[in-house]
């Protein structure tokens, strides 16, 4: 897109975006503007950096009417204060030509000046959790008009340990309203928070820019199942010379104690694992031994690993597909950093393929694979997760046994929503089509 004009927003805000020197919308307003017009969930994955912040104002602000009501329309959550006065000075940047009301709220300062601030009506609240919610809880900051929800630095903020105020705020907002979300990486906490609370989202997601592809070589092979995987990382790890410092990525903490399981024998000396059901002390007992080069191999889930500064690591193992291409990024980008050439190899089964097919079309690149080594055994021992699923047929339990199917149901649509690419090309369709918004949220939330 070659300028903003192309959005057919509103002038006010065209030259606003003038003045501030832009010529045209990032990929991720380029992306998020069609998505957030058409009302629908939004979860994105951007990091600071990629202009995410005038990604959701863009449509937040086209759709704003003036209104004198005191009572909020849009609120803002993100986790610290020093990010409140960003948003907020982002914000008058943006509204220069159009008569919106902005207020910041944090923790840390009085109150009482914020209540009063409230009652002279505002139309967009941006604050840290915390706070916002004690303005809501006493009732100064009235939650019923707001219409949509954007919380930035998901991670970081679960990380800071806002979910349970999150939770609080969830419950006084009105059901119909639009979420946005942004996270710079997926973790297991953020899509929990996501299945827990937004409806059949739309997933955007840019690449992270300057990641060192160059400096990475990466390879892939198609493997049966679980312990097939494990015996072809048995395989691999045997050659300690090539194989010098190793960092296995696994999905969750249960996955990662089977791997762990699995290659205790043959590699203890070598062997650790990470991962947030471990002790403080037993974590960083783990990353001193590895970073000293002490044991070779560190299995880790995506969560832990964020933040760990891992040096010379010469592979990164993708032991699952990550279904969050995001999250590949952030993988591989372990290796292959301070110039140094990294390899990733990336391990997926069958029904992992349509998230290696994401990852791909996020970095546009076919990652090569690797013949399939003859020596190496292929395994029927099956997992529980792997195990097909008998459902017993029973007459008398009939009420049980309905809410079970649903329950996969769900699970099986929330799935499809990960596959960045196929549900943005519906979408982008819908929004040509129809023009104006199309759902505003209010179906989605009505089927809970
Ligand atoms: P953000 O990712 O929202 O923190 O934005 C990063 C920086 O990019 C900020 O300084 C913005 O002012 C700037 N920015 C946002 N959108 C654009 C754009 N379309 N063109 C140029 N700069 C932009």
């Amino acid at each position: 897109m070659e300028s903003f004009e192309e959005l057919n927003i509103n002038r006010q805000l065209l030259n606003a975006i003038a003045d501030l020197g832009f010529e045209k919308p990032t990929p991720i307003q380029e992306e998020a503007f069609p998505v957030a017009m058409s009302g629908k969930n939004i979860v994105g994955i951007a990091q600071t950096g990629t202009g995410k912040t005038l990604a959701y104002m863009l449509p937040i602000l086209q759709q704003l009417n003036y209104s004198k009501d005191y009572k909020p329309r849009v609120i803002i959550l993100v986790p610290t204060r020093e990010l409140v006065v960003q948003v907020v000075e982002h914000i008058e940047h943006f509204t220069k030509y159009m008569s919106t009301r902005v207020l910041g709220v944090y923790g840390g300062v009085n109150i009482k000046t914020q209540m009063g601030q409230l009652t002279e009506g505002q139309d967009i609240v941006v604050g840290t959790p915390g706070r916002l919610y004690d303005l809501a809880a006493n009732r100064s900051l009235l939650l019923q008009e707001v219409k949509k929800l954007v919380i930035d630095e998901v991670d970081v903020m679960l990380d800071l340990g806002f979910r349970f105020q999150l939770n609080n705020i969830f419950e006084l907002l009105p059901e119909k309203r639009q979420n946005i979300m942004f996270s710079a990486t997926m973790t297991e906490d953020v899509e929990i928070l996501i299945n827990e609370n937004f409806i059949a989202p739309e997933y955007i997601a840019i690449a992270l820019s300057g990641t060192p592809l160059d400096n990475i070589s990466q390879s892939c092979y198609a493997v049966a199942n679980f312990y097939t995987k494990v015996n072809l990382l048995s395989h691999l790890l045997k050659d300690k010379e090539t194989y010098a410092k190793v960092l296995i990525f696994i999905d969750s903490k249960k996955n990662a104690d089977r791997l762990f399981e699995a290659m205790e024998q043959e590699f203890w000396s070598d062997l650790l694992i990470i991962h947030s059901n471990k002790s403080q002390n037993n974590r960083l007992a783990a990353i001193e031994r590895f970073n000293d080069n002490n044991a070779r191999i560190l299995i880790a889930t995506d969560v832990i690993a964020r933040g760990l500064d891992l040096d010379n690591i010469s592979h990164v193992i993708n032991f699952d597909t990550p279904k969050f291409a995001e999250n590949y990024m952030h993988r591989i980008g372990r290796t292959g950093r301070a110039e140094k050439v990294g390899h990733s190899i990336l391990f997926y089964t069958e029904d992992e393929a349509k998230y290696k097919d994401a990852i791909e079309k996020l970095m546009e690149y076919t990652i090569p694979h690797t013949p399939w080594p003859q020596e190496v055994k292929i395994s029927k021992q099956l997992t529980l997760d792997e195990q097909p699923r008998v459902i017993e047929k029973n007459p008398h339990k009939k009420r049980k046994y309905e809410s079970g199917a649903s329950f996969h149901e769900k699970k099986d649509k929330n799935k499809k929503t990960t596959n960045v690419g196929g549900g943005q090309k519906i979408k982008l369709k819908k929004a040509k089509k129809y023009k104006s918004p199309i759902t505003r949220g209010s179906k989605p939330q009505g089927k809970k």
